[in-house]
């Protein structure tokens, strides 16, 4: 028995994959069906189609919003436009809800004492199975659902100092405005002329934490081990490839010990570039001089922004920073 704790999108997905692929599994989350989880709902509506299909669901089906033009602007720069290519925004709760069902789930926190052959921690910035990591680097989000924004399509505003930033995202009927920082005061501030409205919001991981990806029977996939962007927050992609990277491995292997060694090393060839962003991001908020290394760090951003959807050029925005 696969017993995955935690059904957003990682668990959903993982859950949905396991037992197409005939692996004995089951769900464990004690938030109820309608429970709004705060996420931007924004991702590569291009790649998010693939794992849906092999999910066997149909991304048209999700309420996609997909964007032309998007803005970035920031504290020491005005606004810089790239074109969209893939990047939008889909109704993330119905896919969730969509993934799970009819699959073999509880509403109910996982507790130790089920047992199996493996515990899969999917509970995301909680990490409630696999337990609290050193170091680890959380940051604050808040997100209002609104139905007019100041910018019809895709804006970021970036805060001085890599601190976080500002958006505001189309969805179907309205927008996702939000901001995520290292404090609550900038947050509060950056949100402080939106109108209100439906208002939620919790801490977001900003650090890889590759060192503590697995666990004597558990095995961490998505935000619970640090799978989200430091340079955008994107997380749902990263998700959704940890968890199909770990099936198909789990078809591999049967030994536990091959399954964490290869699960570790094949996340760590994906995504193990996001340990270079961390200290990239982390040196410009310690107002540290940039090195040589930076410059390779910078087109590794690029490729980042580039999978999230964006059509990013450093040679548009070099100028602002030299
Ligand atoms: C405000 C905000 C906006 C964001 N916007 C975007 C965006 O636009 N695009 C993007 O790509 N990423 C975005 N992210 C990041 C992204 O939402 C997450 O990284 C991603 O959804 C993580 O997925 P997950 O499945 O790992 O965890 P989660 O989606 O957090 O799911 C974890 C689940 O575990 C459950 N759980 C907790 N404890 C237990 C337990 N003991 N037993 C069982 N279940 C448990 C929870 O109820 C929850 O359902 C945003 C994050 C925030 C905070």
């Amino acid at each position: 028995m696969i017993n995955v704790a935690g059904l957003g999108v990682a668990g959903s997905y993982l859950l949905r994959r396991l037992n197409q692929e005939g692996f004995d599994s089951m769900g464990f989350d004690p938030k109820r069906p309608d429970y709004y989880i705060p996420c931007g709902y924004a991702t590569n509506l291009d790649r998010i189609k693939i794992f849906a299909s092999r999910a066997g669901l149909d991304m048209e089906e999700y309420s996609t919003v997909r964007s032309s033009s998007v803005t970035f602007s920031g504290n020491e720069f005005g606004p810089v436009e790239f074109a969209g290519r893939g990047i939008g925004t889909f109704d993330k709760n119905r896919f969730e809800r969509d993934l799970v069902a009819g699959l073999h789930t509880k509403m109910a926190a996982f507790r130790q004492a089920e047992d199996g052959f493996v515990t899969v921690d999917a509970t995301g910035v909680s990490r409630q199975i696999l337990g609290k990591a050193e170091d680890d680097h959380l940051m604050y989000a808040r997100e209002i659902i609104s139905k007019k924004a100041d910018h019809k399509d895709f804006y970021f505003h970036f805060f001085k100092k890599g601190t976080g930033y500002y958006w505001e995202f189309p969805i179907a009927g309205g927008y996702h405005i939000g901001a995520g920082s290292l404090t609550l005061d900038v947050v509060d501030e950056a949100l402080r002329s939106v109108q209100r409205g439906f208002t939620v919001g919790r801490k977001i991981r900003m650090k890889p934490l590759f060192k503590d990806m697995v666990r004597g029977k558990v095995i961490g996939v998505g935000e619970s081990i640090g799978l989200v962007s430091p340079i955008t927050g994107e997380g749902i992609l990263p998700a959704l490839e940890s968890a199909e990277i770990l099936v198909q491995i789990m078809k591999r292997h049967d030994d536990l010990d091959m399954i964490k060694m290869d699960y570790r090393k094949q996340v760590m060839k994906a995504y193990g570039y996001y340990e270079q962003l961390y200290d990239l991001v982390s040196a410009i908020q310690n107002g540290e001089t940039l090195g040589f290394s930076a410059l390779r760090t910078s087109l590794q951003a690029r490729r980042d922004l580039i999978g999230f959807g964006i059509d990013f050029s450093i040679r548009k925005v070099i100028r602002h920073f030299i």
